[in-house]
């Protein structure tokens, strides 16, 4: 498995497939041809059918317009063999003669791949050599160490400054989020909340409170990320308010420090990316499962260390996070990362506090492991029909246009 650096990306939101994937191929696209005269940029399947409400083709001209006129064409029912998310780039000339094109797909979390030929982000070194959990928690077992210690000796030194930015990043998106009001960008005028719910939870006694509060901080990052503000990917735009707000309701409520909160992320990642490798977090491919699942499963491992879980406990809760979200589809709604997504991370944060509990009553002992989980994730993503895997064809997407 490669850095969990490639899992935490710094960006602007509202889509790390959609936007921030685009928008790396798009900058790359131009540095190869800066004396081109025009650009056309081909969308298929998913970042064609909700590519407007995601902001694609505002990523996509924001990096090539200044060099050259570009145009986008939507291809929504065209999905190319090796993803859902392809894009065909070509440069021109100023005689319209092509002199450059490029297919590359964007696989999720903002990551780039090349059919055939490998992209540079894919020569990156797999630095992890085990890639599976079962394998880990042998490791962890047997020296004693924990999770955050596998991540600590695999990376470079360096990956705790990059955390800690990382939890900058977070906290300044909640800080954002709870100080914002008003409208989200878009056509649903939906109305920012984070702030709302934050007072409110506020007047309730403590357990409520924490709920809300949890709620608050959820919803503040996912509005930042909807309104185009400043996130981390974890492992998704679209799913990057679950782990900053279990980790900073868990920091503000219980004293922990900002090392721990660093090798809780170091864990999360560690989790991400076992997930990243051995099935997918794009939601075009695997529905939200892969996303909103994946990053509850990040949550509820990194709570339940911080509550001093052993290996078996966190690999529990982890697999608790991701079970209980196989099968859910990606429907949003006017392909806007706001309806159900918004949401849909506030319920997720809380159910990652729950498998931190859940798994806290146990042994660590259970049926099911993380792994075989991210398998079912996998096949079941595979088995989901594509108007549940980012298309805005079905589910609460279709039923909205009925409206
Ligand atoms: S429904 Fe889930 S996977 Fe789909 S865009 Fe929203 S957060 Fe991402």
């Amino acid at each position: 498995m490669k850095s969990i650096k490639e899992l935490y990306r710094i960006g602007i939101g509202p889509s790390s497939s959609h936007t921030m994937g685009p928008r790396k191929a798009a900058e790359s696209f131009g540095q190869q041809y800066p004396h081109a005269a025009s650009f056309r940029v081909t969308l298929y399947g998913s970042l064609a059918a909700t590519g407007k409400g995601h902001m694609t083709d505002v990523a996509i001209i924001d990096s090539l317009q200044p060099i050259a006129p570009t145009e986008i064409d939507w291809e929504p029912k065209i999905f190319l063999p090796f993803h859902p998310n392809g894009m065909l780039f070509k440069a021109f000339d100023a005689a319209n003669q092509v002199i450059g094109s490029w297919t590359v797909y964007s696989v999720g979390g903002g990551a780039l791949t090349e059919e055939g030929t490998p992209s540079p982000e894919m020569n990156s070194p797999n630095i992890y050599t085990m890639s599976s959990m079962t394998e880990i928690l042998l490791w962890c077992e047997q020296t004693g160490k924990s999770y955050w210690e596998y991540v600590k000796e695999c990376e470079d030194e360096d990956i705790w400054d990059y955390l800690n930015e990382v939890w900058k990043t977070m906290k300044e998106a909640i800080q954002r989020g709870l100080d914002s009001e008003g409208v989200l960008p878009g056509p649903l005028n939906l109305r920012r909340k984070a702030s709302t719910y934050y007072i409110r939870a506020k007047g309730f006694k403590q357990s409520l409170q924490s709920r809300g509060l949890v709620f608050a901080y959820a919803l503040a990052v996912s509005e930042e990320n909807a309104s185009g503000g400043k996130i981390v990917t974890a492992p998704t735009c679209g799913s990057s308010g679950v782990v900053p707000s279990v980790l900073y309701h868990l920091q503000q409520s219980r004293d922990f420090s900002d090392l721990r909160i660093l090798r809780a992320l170091a864990t999360a990642g560690l989790v991400g990316n076992i997930v990243k490798r051995n099935a997918s977090i794009s939601g075009a491919e695997v529905g939200c499962q892969g996303e909103v699942g994946v990053a509850c499963a990040m949550a509820s491992a990194a709570a339940n260390q911080l509550f001093g879980g052993s290996p078996a406990q966190i690999e529990y809760a982890a697999e608790m996070g991701l079970e209980h979200h196989l099968g859910m589809t990606c429907d949003p709604v006017c392909g806007l990362v706001q309806i159900p997504c918004i949401e849909r991370n506030a319920y997720a944060a809380a159910r990652a506090l729950d498998a931190n509990l859940y798994s806290t009553f146990t042994d660590g002992m259970h049926r099911v492991s993380f792994d075989k989980v991210v398998q079912v994730m996998k096949q079941t993503g595979h088995d989901l029909p594509s108007l549940y895997k980012e298309t805005s064809e079905g589910g609460l997407a279709k039923d909205y246009e009925q409206m």
